[in-house]
C-alpha cells in the first residue's frame, strides 16, 4: 500500500504526511524503512516519546489541536504545526519561536464543515493572524492553510467543503501573500477523502488508517 500510494502522490506533487498517532512503533518504523520521513501526530506526550525513539531525520508534524501551554514542549521537536486554530495559539507560538530562535512552519486551520467541527479559525481570526504576521516578522513562517471536511458519506458535501477551503486559500494568497513564495500549502484530505481533496487542490494529505 505504502509504495503505491507514495509514488502516486509524488507523481502528483502532493506531500504525504503519514499519520502515525496510536500506531505501534514497529509499524511506523516499517514505513520509515521504506523511505517515509514525514509523520503526523496529534498528542503531545506521544510526540515527545516518539521523537526520542525514532531517527533524527524524521520530520514531525503536529496535526491535532494544540493547547497554548504545550507549545513550549512541541516547538523544539516539530518542523510544522498544521493546527493553528486560535489567535492565542498563534501568539504563543511566535513568542516561543522568538525565545528559542527556532524557524517553524505553520498552517492556519480554517473551519470548514460547519456542524461538528470543533476547532478552526473563522475568516476574521484568519485576517487577524495574518495581519499580525505581516506587521511583525518572526521565525514563524505561515505556509498555508489546513482543514478537515465533515465526517459524512455525502461526497458532494465533502467536495464542496474542500472547494470552500481552496477559495479561502486563494483569497489569502491574493490578498496577503501574492509576493510570498512560501505560502503554497493546502493540507486537506485523509484516508477517506484524499482523492477528492487532491482533485480540489490539496498539496498535502494526512493519511493514517489507509497506511497501517
Ligand atoms: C487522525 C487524523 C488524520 C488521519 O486520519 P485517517 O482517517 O486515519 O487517515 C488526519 N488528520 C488529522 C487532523 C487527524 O487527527
Amino acid at each position: 500500500m505504502y509504495t503505491q500510494l507514495s509514488k502516486s502522490l509524488t507523481d502528483q506533487d502532493v506531500t504525504l504526511v503519514a499519520v502515525s498517532k496510536t500506531r505501534p512503533d514497529e509499524q511506523v518504523m516499517a514505513l520509515y524503512d521504506q523511505g517515509q520521513r514525514i509523520f503526523g501526530e496529534n498528542r503531545v506526550s506521544e510526540l515527545e516519546r516518539k521523537t526520542e525513539y525514532f531517527p533524527a531525520d524524521v520530520e514531525w508534524h503536529m496535526i491535532g489541536h494544540l493547547q497554548s501551554k504545550k507549545v513550549k514542549i512541541v516547538l523544539p521537536i516539530v518542523s510544522m504545526i498544521h493546527s493553528v486554530d486560535s489567535v492565542k495559539l498563534y501568539d504563543t507560538i511566535v513568542k516561543e519561536a522568538i525565545k528559542i530562535s527556532k524557524p517553524v512552519s505553520i498552517l492556519l486551520q480554517y473551519k470548514i464543515g460547519q456542524e461538528e467541527a470543533k476547532y478552526g479559525l473563522d475568516k476574521d481570526a484568519l485576517d487577524t493572524i495574518i495581519n499580525k504576521h505581516l506587521s511583525s516578522p518572526s521565525p514563524v513562517q505561515i505556509k498555508g492553510l489546513m482543514g478537515m471536511a465533515s465526517f459524512v458519506d455525502d461526497q458532494d458535501q465533502v467536495r464542496s467543503e474542500f472547494v470552500e477551503l481552496k477559495s479561502v486559500f486563494n483569497y489569502c494568497k491574493s490578498t496577503y501573500f501574492a509576493l510570498d513564495d512560501q505560502f503554497v500549502e493546502l493540507s486537506m484530505g485523509m484516508s477517506g477523502d484524499y482523492k477528492i481533496a487532491i482533485e480540489e487542490g490539496a498539496t498535502m494529505v494526512r493519511i493514517g488508517s489507509l497506511l497501517f
